[in-house]
């Protein structure tokens, strides 16, 4: 087998130490890293213990005479398969979008001619700054690849997103942009629904639900990384748009309905969305006044939402091939979940606990059912859940139903 190489740009970040792993990983996968180390990275790790685990040289100068000679930033970045950037600070990201270059590894992401992916890792408020946000906005129109960071405790102690991802995900990312693992649902287009909807009871107040839309965002960006094009139907959430997918802003359940219907056609449909089963009958024009305590109670009238999964999955013509369903319960959810599959027409349905504190937060425990039958997966983190259901999603299309785990 060829081997390929990348060209491993670590920054300068607590992550740092994780790219050490990566080089062993990538190793293992047949693929040689030649590294540039910027110099805070090397505050975290060393030259040395770059350059031993590389097999190569570790450059960390521009100005370097003997470099020039034997492989100047030119040629440095001109020299791999693929150039990734892993930790991408905030630092690096920045300087990458608006093209400084003022050090070798900056310099050299500038000069290159191959795909570049970056790898951020930084604190939460750093990375939810717009100013990273603009950043990796400008990075993505510029036509670079840039991981979504995870969410978890960070090295500082604050918890949210921009963790570093397992390396065992970047090192799959690597893989598939170079080709070595095909992206098995390219050609295939997936609508997603995500978060919560929210239903107007007059100008300022609504009702809603928990959801958190992590669980859905993960399902769409695990798709996408697989190939596929992946509309995401959103309610109003707090988390970006993972790369590479198309996402459709929405309000009510009848605004998701209409854009997963404006979205139509598509190969695979997953529900993931906490769609709100009721709306206010009447939406007040003005804002509903106080009425005094000596008043009788305020009702407020319901009315029922479409179901979009049950629409999409009993669609008469234009069916996607596989239409799947979460269930969100707090108690009997294997039952639930069957009943729910048989009510609701669909394929599959992922069913969930979420008595515990699973809406809104980072790890998923789930059942998977078909008419198959019923596969159960362990607590995992929202994003594991959705790359493993991913790639049954994957299987059902090469084998023709979900493959027992
Ligand atoms: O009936 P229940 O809300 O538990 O069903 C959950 C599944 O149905 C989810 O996949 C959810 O996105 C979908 N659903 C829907 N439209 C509704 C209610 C639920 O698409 N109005």
């Amino acid at each position: 087998m060829s081997q390929n190489s990348v060209l491993l740009v670590i920054g300068g970040g607590i992550a740092a130490y994780k790219s050490l792993e990566l080089i062993r990983d990538l190793t293992k996968r047949n693929i040689n890293s030649r590294c540039i180390l910027t110099r805070a990275g090397q505050e975290f790790v060393t030259p040395m213990s770059v350059a031993a685990l590389s097999g190569d040289k570790c450059y960390t100068e521009i100005f370097d005479a003997d470099d020039e000679v034997s492989m100047g930033h030119i040629e440095l970045s001109r020299s791999a398969d693929l150039v990734v950037v892993c930790p991408a600070t905030a630092d690096l990201l920045s300087k990458a979008a608006v093209g400084l270059a003022n050090d070798l590894a900056s310099t050299t992401l500038l000069a290159s001619d191959k795909e570049i992916l970056f790898v951020p890792a930084m604190n939460v408020r750093m990375w939810e700054h717009p100013a990273t946000q603009r950043n990796v906005e400008q990075l993505r129109k510029d036509g670079k690849h840039v991981l979504q960071p995870e969410e978890g405790v960070m090295a500082c102690g604050e918890f949210g997103l921009g963790r570093l991802p397992e390396v065992g995900v970047i090192s799959d990312t690597i893989d598939l942009l170079l080709g070595k693992r095909s992206g098995n649902l390219t050609g295939k287009h997936a609508i997603v629904t995500a978060g919560p909807t929210i239903e107007p009871l007059d100008p300022v107040r609504f009702i809603s639900n928990r959801s958190s839309g992590k669980q859905g965002y993960a399902m769409a960006s695990a798709l996408a990384d697989l190939g596929a094009k992946v509309t995401l139907v959103s309610g109003p959430v707090a988390i970006p748009v993972p790369s590479g997918v198309e996402c459709l802003e929405v309000e009510t359940a009848i605004e998701m309905n209409e854009a997963v219907q404006r979205s139509l056609p598509a190969d695979i449909f997953v529900g993931v969305a906490a769609v709100a089963d009721w709306r206010p009958t009447h939406c007040a024009d003005l804002k509903v006044k106080q009425k005094g305590e000596s008043q009788v109670d305020f009702s407020i009238s319901l009315k029922e939402n479409p179901d979009i999964l049950h629409t999409v999955a009993n669609l008469y013509e234009g069916r996607p091939d596989l239409v799947i369903g979460f269930a969100a319960e707090t108690h009997d959810v294997l039952q639930h979940a069957k009943e729910k599959l048989q009510r609701k027409c669909c394929d599959w349905i992922v069913a969930n606990d979420v008595a515990g504190d699973v809406m809104g937060g980072r790890d998923n425990e789930v059942v998977v059912v078909s008419k198959y039958g019923e596969t159960s997966w362990p607590l995992l983190s929202k994003v594991e859940v959705a790359r493993r259901l991913a790639s049954s999603i994957v299987e059902h299309f090469t084998q023709g139903e979900l493959a027992d785990e």
